[in-house]
Protein backbone atom coordinates (compact mmCIF):
# COMPACT_ATOMS: atom_id res chain seq x y z
CA UNK A 1 0.00 0.00 0.00
CA UNK A 2 2.77 2.72 0.22
CA UNK A 3 4.09 2.27 -2.92
CA UNK A 4 8.26 2.70 -3.78
CA UNK A 5 10.69 4.55 -1.45
CA UNK A 6 12.99 7.13 -2.25
CA UNK A 7 14.23 10.29 -1.14
CA UNK A 8 12.84 12.77 -4.35
CA UNK A 9 9.78 14.28 -3.55
CA UNK A 10 9.23 14.06 -7.55
CA UNK A 11 9.32 10.20 -7.22
CA UNK A 12 7.08 10.19 -4.11
CA UNK A 13 4.63 12.53 -4.96
CA UNK A 14 3.99 10.02 -7.97
CA UNK A 15 4.31 7.06 -6.53
CA UNK A 16 3.08 7.91 -2.67
CA UNK A 17 0.64 5.56 -1.35
CA UNK A 18 0.04 3.33 -4.69
CA UNK A 19 1.52 0.33 -6.06
CA UNK A 20 0.13 -1.75 -8.58
CA UNK A 21 -2.93 -3.45 -6.98
CA UNK A 22 -2.39 -6.88 -6.34
CA UNK A 23 -5.25 -8.81 -7.53
CA UNK A 24 -5.89 -6.66 -10.59
CA UNK A 25 -2.78 -5.06 -11.60
CA UNK A 26 -4.78 -2.00 -11.57
CA UNK A 27 -1.86 1.26 -11.52
CA UNK A 28 -4.27 3.58 -9.95
CA UNK A 29 -5.93 2.73 -6.67
CA UNK A 30 -9.60 1.46 -6.80
CA UNK A 31 -12.14 4.11 -5.20
CA UNK A 32 -13.68 2.15 -2.68
CA UNK A 33 -17.06 3.22 -1.61
CA UNK A 34 -18.18 0.67 0.54
CA UNK A 35 -19.10 1.73 4.51
CA UNK A 36 -18.82 -1.93 5.56
CA UNK A 37 -16.16 -4.60 5.57
CA UNK A 38 -17.08 -8.56 5.86
CA UNK A 39 -15.68 -10.03 9.17
CA UNK A 40 -14.94 -13.27 8.77
CA UNK A 41 -15.31 -13.84 12.41
CA UNK A 42 -16.26 -11.61 14.62
CA UNK A 43 -13.80 -8.68 14.98
CA UNK A 44 -11.99 -11.11 12.24
CA UNK A 45 -11.54 -8.12 9.94
CA UNK A 46 -9.11 -8.00 6.27
CA UNK A 47 -6.68 -5.50 6.82
CA UNK A 48 -9.14 -3.93 9.56
CA UNK A 49 -11.19 -2.17 8.21
CA UNK A 50 -14.60 -2.04 9.64
CA UNK A 51 -16.50 1.04 8.80
CA UNK A 52 -15.99 3.71 6.66
CA UNK A 53 -15.80 6.69 8.84
CA UNK A 54 -13.32 4.80 11.34
CA UNK A 55 -10.97 3.40 8.16
CA UNK A 56 -11.05 3.30 4.06
CA UNK A 57 -8.27 1.98 1.78
CA UNK A 58 -8.81 4.64 -0.63
CA UNK A 59 -8.59 7.47 2.53
CA UNK A 60 -5.47 5.36 3.30
CA UNK A 61 -3.29 5.30 0.53
CA UNK A 62 -3.96 9.16 0.70
CA UNK A 63 -2.94 9.16 3.98
CA UNK A 64 0.14 6.84 3.54
CA UNK A 65 0.83 9.64 0.38
CA UNK A 66 0.75 12.60 2.83
CA UNK A 67 3.19 11.31 5.14
CA UNK A 68 5.49 9.91 2.78
CA UNK A 69 5.51 13.70 1.40
CA UNK A 70 6.06 15.62 4.03
CA UNK A 71 8.75 13.09 5.87
CA UNK A 72 6.08 11.97 8.54
CA UNK A 73 5.44 8.42 10.25
CA UNK A 74 1.45 8.91 9.98
CA UNK A 75 -1.00 11.18 7.80
CA UNK A 76 -4.96 12.14 8.35
CA UNK A 77 -7.02 12.93 6.15
CA UNK A 78 -10.36 15.09 6.41
CA UNK A 79 -13.64 16.30 5.05
CA UNK A 80 -11.69 19.92 4.78
CA UNK A 81 -8.79 22.00 6.27
CA UNK A 82 -11.39 23.71 8.76
CA UNK A 83 -11.97 20.17 9.63
CA UNK A 84 -8.43 19.02 10.34
CA UNK A 85 -7.77 22.36 11.87
CA UNK A 86 -10.88 21.45 14.14
CA UNK A 87 -9.12 18.19 14.78
CA UNK A 88 -6.31 19.59 15.77
CA UNK A 89 -8.13 21.66 18.53
CA UNK A 90 -9.15 18.38 20.28
CA UNK A 91 -5.89 18.09 21.62
CA UNK A 92 -6.23 21.23 23.71
CA UNK A 93 -8.26 21.75 26.93
CA UNK A 94 -10.60 24.25 28.48
CA UNK A 95 -7.83 26.93 30.06
CA UNK A 96 -5.32 26.23 27.50
CA UNK A 97 -3.70 29.22 25.81
CA UNK A 98 -2.88 28.83 21.66
CA UNK A 99 -0.57 31.53 20.25
CA UNK A 100 -1.12 32.34 16.50
CA UNK A 101 0.21 33.67 13.59
CA UNK A 102 -1.47 37.09 13.44
CA UNK A 103 -1.71 36.77 9.52
CA UNK A 104 -3.71 33.71 10.08
CA UNK A 105 -6.30 32.24 7.31
CA UNK A 106 -9.35 34.13 8.20
CA UNK A 107 -11.41 30.97 8.70
CA UNK A 108 -9.13 29.24 11.26
CA UNK A 109 -8.94 32.94 12.93
CA UNK A 110 -13.12 32.64 13.05
CA UNK A 111 -12.94 29.08 14.50
CA UNK A 112 -10.66 30.38 16.77
CA UNK A 113 -11.99 33.22 17.81
CA UNK A 114 -16.07 32.73 17.51
CA UNK A 115 -15.96 28.88 17.98
CA UNK A 116 -13.13 27.83 20.65
CA UNK A 117 -13.17 30.60 22.88
CA UNK A 118 -16.46 29.47 23.71
CA UNK A 119 -14.88 26.40 25.20
CA UNK A 120 -12.35 28.26 27.22
CA UNK A 121 -9.58 27.91 24.52
CA UNK A 122 -7.95 31.18 24.74
CA UNK A 123 -6.22 32.41 21.50
CA UNK A 124 -3.46 35.54 21.17
CA UNK A 125 -2.80 36.70 17.91
CA UNK A 126 1.03 37.70 17.59
CA UNK A 127 3.20 38.72 14.52
CA UNK A 128 5.57 35.56 14.97
CA UNK A 129 8.09 37.35 12.37
CA UNK A 130 8.96 39.16 15.96
CA UNK A 131 10.71 35.98 17.29
CA UNK A 132 11.37 38.40 20.81
CA UNK A 133 7.24 38.60 20.66
CA UNK A 134 7.22 34.90 20.66
CA UNK A 135 9.29 34.01 23.20
CA UNK A 136 7.17 36.75 25.25
CA UNK A 137 3.59 35.27 23.87
CA UNK A 138 4.36 31.82 24.35
CA UNK A 139 5.96 32.62 28.45
CA UNK A 140 6.86 29.68 30.64
CA UNK A 141 6.24 27.19 33.17
CA UNK A 142 2.20 26.69 34.09
CA UNK A 143 1.23 29.86 31.91
CA UNK A 144 2.69 28.51 28.84
CA UNK A 145 1.13 28.48 25.73
CA UNK A 146 0.01 24.68 25.03
CA UNK A 147 0.09 25.16 21.16
CA UNK A 148 1.81 27.63 18.76
CA UNK A 149 0.20 28.07 15.59
CA UNK A 150 2.50 29.05 12.72
CA UNK A 151 1.20 29.59 8.89
CA UNK A 152 4.04 30.46 6.66
CA UNK A 153 4.44 32.74 3.77
CA UNK A 154 1.05 33.88 5.52
CA UNK A 155 -1.87 35.33 3.59
CA UNK A 156 -2.48 37.43 1.93
CA UNK A 157 0.75 39.59 2.82
CA UNK A 158 3.42 36.79 2.59
CA UNK A 159 5.19 37.16 5.60
CA UNK A 160 7.58 34.10 6.21
CA UNK A 161 8.10 33.02 9.26
CA UNK A 162 11.01 31.48 10.54
CA UNK A 163 9.69 27.75 11.57
CA UNK A 164 12.77 26.34 13.30
CA UNK A 165 13.17 29.53 15.53
CA UNK A 166 9.52 29.38 16.48
CA UNK A 167 9.48 25.74 16.75
CA UNK A 168 12.38 25.43 18.79
CA UNK A 169 10.90 28.30 21.77
CA UNK A 170 7.66 26.28 21.90
CA UNK A 171 9.24 22.48 22.11
CA UNK A 172 11.35 24.70 25.30
CA UNK A 173 7.81 25.81 26.58
CA UNK A 174 6.39 22.24 26.41
CA UNK A 175 4.03 23.42 23.42
CA UNK A 176 2.94 21.97 20.11
CA UNK A 177 3.93 24.07 16.79
CA UNK A 178 1.78 23.14 14.38
CA UNK A 179 2.41 25.07 10.91
CA UNK A 180 -0.08 25.05 8.17
CA UNK A 181 1.98 24.19 5.51
CA UNK A 182 -0.92 25.42 2.35
CA UNK A 183 0.53 27.94 0.72
CA UNK A 184 3.93 26.11 0.55
CA UNK A 185 3.33 22.53 0.35
CA UNK A 186 5.62 19.80 1.56
CA UNK A 187 7.26 20.25 -2.07
CA UNK A 188 8.67 23.84 -0.83
CA UNK A 189 8.50 23.08 2.44
CA UNK A 190 9.20 20.40 4.76
CA UNK A 191 7.58 21.94 8.32
CA UNK A 192 8.35 18.65 10.67
CA UNK A 193 12.39 18.52 9.41
CA UNK A 194 12.76 22.07 10.81
CA UNK A 195 11.49 20.94 14.35
CA UNK A 196 7.29 21.38 13.72
CA UNK A 197 4.97 18.90 15.56
CA UNK A 198 2.13 18.78 12.97
CA UNK A 199 2.06 19.91 9.18
CA UNK A 200 -1.51 21.18 8.20
CA UNK A 201 -2.73 21.01 4.66
CA UNK A 202 -6.28 22.77 3.19
CA UNK A 203 -6.19 19.94 0.80
CA UNK A 204 -8.19 22.30 -1.82
CA UNK A 205 -6.09 24.23 -2.23
CA UNK A 206 -2.16 23.33 -4.12
CA UNK A 207 -2.53 19.31 -2.97
CA UNK A 208 -5.83 19.02 -5.14
CA UNK A 209 -4.86 21.61 -7.54
CA UNK A 210 -7.28 21.79 -9.35
CA UNK A 211 -10.49 23.64 -7.81
CA UNK A 212 -12.75 20.35 -7.77
CA UNK A 213 -12.23 18.96 -4.29
CA UNK A 214 -12.91 20.40 -0.67
CA UNK A 215 -10.04 18.05 1.95
CA UNK A 216 -8.24 18.52 4.59
CA UNK A 217 -4.98 16.69 5.41
CA UNK A 218 -2.53 16.65 8.67
CA UNK A 219 1.05 14.43 8.88
CA UNK A 220 2.96 14.20 12.59
CA UNK A 221 5.93 11.58 13.44
CA UNK A 222 4.67 11.74 17.11
CA UNK A 223 3.09 8.67 17.87
CA UNK A 224 1.21 10.27 21.04
CA UNK A 225 -0.39 13.06 18.65
CA UNK A 226 -1.49 10.42 16.17
CA UNK A 227 -3.15 7.98 18.83
CA UNK A 228 -5.14 11.15 19.89
CA UNK A 229 -5.08 12.18 15.99
CA UNK A 230 -6.70 8.69 15.48
CA UNK A 231 -9.13 8.71 17.92
CA UNK A 232 -10.54 12.35 17.20
CA UNK A 233 -11.05 11.52 13.64
CA UNK A 234 -13.07 8.68 14.15
CA UNK A 235 -14.93 10.06 17.19
CA UNK A 236 -15.59 13.24 15.49
CA UNK A 237 -16.31 12.02 11.70
CA UNK A 238 -15.39 14.68 9.53
CA UNK A 239 -13.56 12.33 7.42
CA UNK A 240 -13.57 13.19 3.40
CA UNK A 241 -15.64 10.87 0.91
CA UNK A 242 -13.05 8.00 -1.01
CA UNK A 243 -14.03 10.24 -4.17
CA UNK A 244 -12.33 13.32 -2.98
CA UNK A 245 -9.59 11.50 -1.65
CA UNK A 246 -8.93 9.31 -4.77
CA UNK A 247 -9.41 13.20 -6.41
CA UNK A 248 -6.78 14.60 -3.92
CA UNK A 249 -4.24 11.65 -4.67
CA UNK A 250 -4.82 11.95 -8.59
CA UNK A 251 -3.46 16.20 -7.49
CA UNK A 252 -0.61 15.24 -5.44
CA UNK A 253 0.96 13.49 -8.79
CA UNK A 254 1.85 16.35 -10.49
CA UNK A 255 2.29 18.74 -7.39
CA UNK A 256 5.80 18.98 -8.20
CA UNK A 257 5.57 19.66 -11.85
CA UNK A 258 2.78 22.35 -10.79
CA UNK A 259 4.44 24.14 -8.10
CA UNK A 260 7.47 24.41 -10.46
CA UNK A 261 5.43 26.02 -13.04
CA UNK A 262 3.34 27.96 -11.36
CA UNK A 263 6.56 29.44 -8.97
CA UNK A 264 8.04 30.03 -12.39
CA UNK A 265 5.15 32.39 -13.31
CA UNK A 266 5.17 34.14 -10.06
CA UNK A 267 8.43 35.43 -10.20
CA UNK A 268 8.02 36.74 -13.27
CA UNK A 269 4.85 38.41 -12.57
CA UNK A 270 6.37 39.64 -9.54
CA UNK A 271 9.25 41.08 -11.05
CA UNK A 272 6.96 42.58 -13.52
CA UNK A 273 4.78 44.26 -10.86
CA UNK A 274 7.87 45.40 -9.05
CA UNK A 275 8.50 47.89 -11.92
CA UNK A 276 5.07 49.62 -12.93
CA UNK A 277 3.99 52.93 -12.16
CA UNK A 278 0.76 51.87 -11.06
CA UNK A 279 2.19 49.63 -8.56
CA UNK A 280 2.13 50.96 -5.09
CA UNK A 281 3.94 47.40 -3.68
CA UNK A 282 4.85 43.88 -4.18
CA UNK A 283 4.85 41.30 -1.89
CA UNK A 284 6.33 37.75 -3.06
CA UNK A 285 9.04 36.59 -0.63
CA UNK A 286 11.46 35.92 -3.41
CA UNK A 287 12.04 39.69 -4.45
CA UNK A 288 15.19 40.85 -4.28
CA UNK A 289 13.96 43.32 -1.68
CA UNK A 290 12.03 41.03 0.16
CA UNK A 291 12.59 40.79 4.09
CA UNK A 292 12.26 37.60 4.01
CA UNK A 293 14.33 36.47 1.32
CA UNK A 294 17.90 34.77 3.26
CA UNK A 295 14.93 32.88 5.42
CA UNK A 296 13.32 31.94 1.99
CA UNK A 297 16.53 30.42 0.71
CA UNK A 298 16.86 28.41 4.23
CA UNK A 299 13.31 27.24 4.69
CA UNK A 300 11.57 26.74 1.23
CA UNK A 301 13.05 25.09 -2.00
CA UNK A 302 11.28 28.09 -3.82
CA UNK A 303 9.38 31.10 -2.47
CA UNK A 304 5.85 29.96 -3.66
CA UNK A 305 2.65 31.13 -6.30
CA UNK A 306 1.48 34.01 -4.61
CA UNK A 307 1.36 37.00 -5.35
CA UNK A 308 -0.26 40.50 -3.28
CA UNK A 309 0.60 43.83 -4.76
CA UNK A 310 -1.10 47.44 -2.99
CA UNK A 311 -2.36 49.35 -6.24
CA UNK A 312 -2.49 53.01 -6.16
CA UNK A 313 -6.03 54.76 -5.58
CA UNK A 314 -9.18 53.94 -3.60
CA UNK A 315 -10.70 50.33 -3.17
CA UNK A 316 -12.95 51.53 -6.07
CA UNK A 317 -9.63 51.79 -7.99
CA UNK A 318 -8.60 48.09 -6.93
CA UNK A 319 -12.46 46.80 -7.60
CA UNK A 320 -12.36 47.93 -11.12
CA UNK A 321 -8.97 46.27 -12.01
CA UNK A 322 -9.93 42.78 -10.17
CA UNK A 323 -12.95 43.19 -12.34
CA UNK A 324 -11.24 43.71 -15.68
CA UNK A 325 -9.06 40.68 -15.70
CA UNK A 326 -10.08 38.22 -18.41
CA UNK A 327 -7.46 34.98 -17.66
CA UNK A 328 -7.26 35.57 -14.08
CA UNK A 329 -10.64 34.63 -12.97
CA UNK A 330 -11.92 36.81 -10.32
CA UNK A 331 -12.83 33.83 -7.37
CA UNK A 332 -11.80 33.01 -3.87
CA UNK A 333 -9.61 30.17 -3.05
CA UNK A 334 -5.78 29.71 -4.57
CA UNK A 335 -3.31 26.96 -5.40
CA UNK A 336 -5.36 25.35 -8.43
CA UNK A 337 -3.57 25.44 -12.30
CA UNK A 338 -5.84 28.15 -13.24
CA UNK A 339 -5.03 31.59 -11.86
CA UNK A 340 -7.08 33.98 -9.91
CA UNK A 341 -7.46 36.92 -8.57
CA UNK A 342 -8.77 39.09 -5.88
CA UNK A 343 -9.43 41.65 -3.61
CA UNK A 344 -8.68 40.22 0.22
CA UNK A 345 -10.51 43.21 2.39
CA UNK A 346 -13.64 42.51 0.04
CA UNK A 347 -13.50 38.67 -0.17
CA UNK A 348 -11.15 36.36 1.94
CA UNK A 349 -10.95 38.26 4.69
CA UNK A 350 -14.36 40.11 5.69
CA UNK A 351 -14.08 37.95 8.29
CA UNK A 352 -11.58 39.54 10.00
CA UNK A 353 -12.32 42.73 8.96
CA UNK A 354 -12.24 43.83 12.34
CA UNK A 355 -9.80 42.04 14.23
CA UNK A 356 -6.07 42.31 14.46
CA UNK A 357 -6.21 40.87 10.95
CA UNK A 358 -7.33 43.28 8.96
CA UNK A 359 -5.66 43.90 5.46
CA UNK A 360 -4.83 46.73 3.81
CA UNK A 361 -8.45 47.35 1.38
CA UNK A 362 -6.48 48.37 -1.82
CA UNK A 363 -4.78 45.00 -1.66
CA UNK A 364 -4.83 42.55 -4.23
CA UNK A 365 -4.04 38.97 -4.54
CA UNK A 366 -2.94 36.91 -7.05
CA UNK A 367 -3.09 32.47 -7.23
CA UNK A 368 -0.68 32.32 -9.80
CA UNK A 369 -1.56 29.40 -12.12
CA UNK A 370 0.18 27.49 -14.87
CA UNK A 371 -0.64 29.17 -17.94
CA UNK A 372 2.00 30.69 -20.40
CA UNK A 373 3.11 33.56 -18.38
CA UNK A 374 3.39 36.26 -20.83
CA UNK A 375 -0.89 36.15 -21.54
CA UNK A 376 -0.99 36.59 -17.57
CA UNK A 377 1.04 39.71 -17.93
CA UNK A 378 -0.82 40.84 -21.08
CA UNK A 379 -4.06 40.31 -19.43
CA UNK A 380 -2.59 42.56 -16.11
CA UNK A 381 -1.83 44.92 -18.24
CA UNK A 382 -5.28 45.40 -20.23
CA UNK A 383 -6.71 45.48 -16.65
CA UNK A 384 -4.42 48.42 -15.68
CA UNK A 385 -5.71 50.50 -18.77
CA UNK A 386 -9.61 49.41 -18.34
CA UNK A 387 -9.54 50.42 -14.86
CA UNK A 388 -7.65 53.46 -15.58
CA UNK A 389 -5.09 53.03 -12.53
CA UNK A 390 -3.61 55.79 -11.61
CA UNK A 391 0.71 55.73 -12.70
CA UNK A 392 1.60 57.47 -9.41
CA UNK A 393 0.60 57.76 -5.49
CA UNK A 394 -2.28 60.23 -5.32
C1 LIG B 1 -8.30 27.40 2.54
C2 LIG B 1 -7.38 27.41 3.69
C3 LIG B 1 -7.72 26.79 4.90
C4 LIG B 1 -9.07 26.14 5.13
O1 LIG B 1 -9.25 25.03 4.31
P1 LIG B 1 -10.69 24.53 3.78
O2 LIG B 1 -10.32 23.37 2.93
O3 LIG B 1 -11.29 25.67 3.02
O4 LIG B 1 -11.49 24.17 4.97
C5 LIG B 1 -6.79 26.80 5.92
N1 LIG B 1 -5.58 27.40 5.77
C6 LIG B 1 -5.23 28.02 4.63
C7 LIG B 1 -3.89 28.66 4.53
C8 LIG B 1 -6.11 28.05 3.55
O5 LIG B 1 -5.75 28.68 2.43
Amino acid sequence: MTGPTSDKFETLAVHAGAEPDAATGAVVPAIQMSTTFKQDGVGATRGGFEYGRSDNPTRRSLEAAIAALEGAEHGFAYASGLAATQNLLYLTQPGDRIVMSDDVYGGTWRLADKVWARYGIAVDAVDLTDLEAVRAAIGSGDGAARMVWIETPTNPLLKVVDIAAVAGMAREAGAITVVDNTFATPFLQQPLALGADVSLHSATKYLGGHSDVIGGLLATSRDDLAERLRFHQNAAGAVPSPFDCFLVMRGLRTLAVRMERATANARAIAFWLNGRPEVRQVSWPGLPGSPYRELVERQMRLPGAMVSFELNGELAVAERFVAATRLFTLAESLGAVESLIELPAAMTHVSVADSPLAVPAGLVRLSVGIEAVEDLIADLEQAFVVAAVPAAAV
